[in-house]
């Protein structure tokens, strides 16, 4: 991988204690470990299809014949993809629940086929669809609750697979149901839809958001890496070590009278201040010698003297 190089440099040379291959074996786990959570939410994922509902709604008003289409449903997950049509007709009593099972649809005289339009809740979809389909009805609309607007899913509704089941906004069924309970008769054709496939869009939801990830991922490694390092045990082994041979070098404080304050020695590499009295300076094993404060954190980050190079973590 040559994605991160810039970040292994540091002062033109690599870095002894910058990122090493096994950040890059991490990032490479990092990476199939997530590849097998996609994998397995993948396979997880049902992959059931979901098919909508053309609703073709005809009444009439006056002597005007009103026809509607709209794909305003879908189909219950146990219902046949079937074309069905009829008049619609709502269950009878104080409620439009249907789940009470000697419920009675008010249908009328002239109708062949016809269509229960049910409401939401109360009891199960299965429970009501039943109801429905005992007293004679070809096909099952269900609206859903109050509130919900145009929101509509597949029902689950085992047990009922010989009957035609859509489920409608609430909105288009209080609609429906208001024209009817003015007494306006009211056909629908249901007609299959099109086919929607809920994992595939699942899919690429995952895959745009793993490869998101990646990439905000490489990217933060490369930025972050310099200032946090990810120490492997082997680098914090070595920054330990590195960190006992600078406690083992030699420290003096320069007084009055001591030959490193003649202004014509040599002053300190790293801050190129002279030396004064007071001043703490380590000494290497190599006998160069600097400010405390200037030599530490480059004997941290380097390990070696910065005028000679030579090696301290070498007897
Ligand atoms: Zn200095
Ligand atoms: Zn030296």
């Amino acid at each position: 991988m040559s994605f991160c190089f810039s970040c292994l440099l540091v002062n033109g040379k690599m870095n002894p204690l910058g990122p090493t291959p096994s950040v890059h074996r991490s990032v490479s786990s990092r990476l199939l470990r997530l590849s097998v959570f996609l994998l397995l939410s993948l396979l997880d994922s049902k992959g059931k299809a979901m098919w909508t509902a053309h609703l073709n709604i005809t009444f009439q008003v006056g002597n005007r014949i009103i026809s509607e289409l709209g794909e305003s449903g879908v189909f219950g997950n146990h219902s046949p993809l079937e074309r069905v049509s009829g008049a619609v007709v709502l269950p009878e009593g104080w409620n439009q629940n249907a789940c009470n099972p000697l419920t009675n649809f008010s249908r009328p005289d002239q109708t062949d086929t016809w269509l229960a339009l049910i409401e939401r809740g109360g009891c199960t979809f299965t429970h009501k669809i039943n109801v429905a389909a005992e007293k004679g009805a070809n096909g099952v609309i269900i609206y859903n609750y109050p509130g919900t607007g145009n929101k509509v899913f597949p029902m689950s509704h085992q047990g009922t697979e010989n009957i035609v089941a859509v489920m409608i906004g609430n909105l288009k069924g209080m609609e429906l149901l208001h024209l009817i309970q003015q007494g306006v008769y009211v056909t629908i054709i249901i007609e299959v839809g099109r086919m929607h496939v809920p994992w595939l869009s699942q899919y690429v939801t995952s895959l745009f958001t793993f490869l998101a990830s990646t990439v905000i991922y490489l990217f933060l490694q490369c930025a972050w890496i310099p200032r946090v390092p990810n120490l492997t045990r082997r680098q914090r082994q070595i920054k330990a070590n590195v960190k006992k041979a600078i406690g083992q070098l030699q420290l003096r404080v320069l007084k009055e009278g001591d030959k490193e304050l003649d202004p014509n020695e040599d002053s300190c590499v790293v801050c190129l201040d002279v030396y004064k009295a007071q001043d703490v300076i380590r000494i290497l094993t190599c006998k160069h010698f600097f400010h405390k404060t200037c030599v530490d954190p480059w004997l941290l980050a380097h390990a070696t003297c910065p005028m000679c190079k030579c090696d301290i973590l070498k007897p």
